[in-house]
């Protein structure tokens, strides 16, 4: 058996060389894609890549209009009652770290330790003490606020840091009409939400419903291409640090190729 196994592999080896073996080459799109820039990364998954817009770094709230919210010791804590805080700087398609912690656990479900965050000042992923705290499972933290809950819950107890990195994509939206009369005639791209609680997968390319009202059923409504990121103030003192944010490009549409695929080490191209 054993001399007969290779026999046939020394049989098969011949016969791809006596019959030729087939000759790869290597293909190349024909797109002239740009080089993808060359960026620092932090030290750790808190400090801000080279390119990244920092949004607080512990020291003021220049990047921000609203509030004012408390600003010491590196920490930004709601003021309650002082209303939301929202970026100067407006943005499309984002990745966005932020760490936040809550407060001493008072109250229950959506009374406990309740933030936002607020993509395009439309779109919400929920802050919310949901440590061995229980709401309705699309208003937890990690949930897109009404639309879906998180995959799993893992926060961490009061008082503790806790991480979001998230990655947004804006919608394309057709509006029709200006100012009061504008509205949404058609949804051509959805926004997508991929989250990370903690480092955990919560939400994954979830495709927007629209705004994420409390009071109705999502709906898009109409917007620019840019907005604020927004942060809600629920009435409870929830801590902030480490906010920045990295704008994306808007899509992945393909460029038009400038000529046809080709193969780079084809003779037959030289
Ligand atoms: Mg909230």
């Amino acid at each position: 058996m054993k001399r007969f196994c290779l026999a046939l592999l020394t049989f098969c080896t011949l016969g791809a060389t006596a019959f030729g073996q087939q000759q790869y080459y290597d293909y190349r799109t024909g797109i002239d894609w740009n080089e993808p820039a060359v960026v620092t990364s932090g030290e750790t998954p808190a400090n801000a890549p080279s390119d990244a817009i920092v949004l607080f770094d512990g020291t003021n709230l220049d990047a921000w209009e609203g509030g004012p919210w408390d600003v010491a010791d590196g920490v930004l804590t709601v003021k309650p009652g002082s209303g939301d805080i929202a970026t100067k700087q407006k943005f499309g398609s984002v990745q966005l770290h932020l760490e936040f912690a809550t407060p001493p656990a008072e109250g229950e479900g959506q009374a406990r330790g309740n933030s936002g965050l607020f993509f395009m000042n439309h779109y919400e992923l929920q802050i919310l003490d949901s440590f061995e705290s229980k709401t309705y499972f699309d208003g937890q933290c990690g949930s897109l606020y009404k639309q879906f809950p998180p995959y799993v819950n893992p926060c961490k107890a009061p008082g503790q840091w806790q991480t979001y990195d998230v990655i947004f994509t804006r919608p394309i939206l057709k509006i029709e009409g200006e100012g009061e009369s504008a509205k949404v005639t058609e949804v051509i791209r959805p926004a997508y939400i991929t989250a990370l609680l903690n480092g955990v997968v919560v939400q994954n390319h979830f495709a927007l419903a629209g705004d994420t009202f409390y009071h109705v059923p999502p709906k898009y409504q109409p917007h620019a291409d840019k907005e604020s990121i927004r942060l809600q103030d629920h009435g409870n003192r929830m801590q902030f640090r480490n906010i920045w944010v990295r704008e994306i490009p808007d899509s992945n549409v393909t460029p038009v190729p400038r000529r046809l695929p080709y193969y780079a080490d084809d003779p037959a191209n030289q």
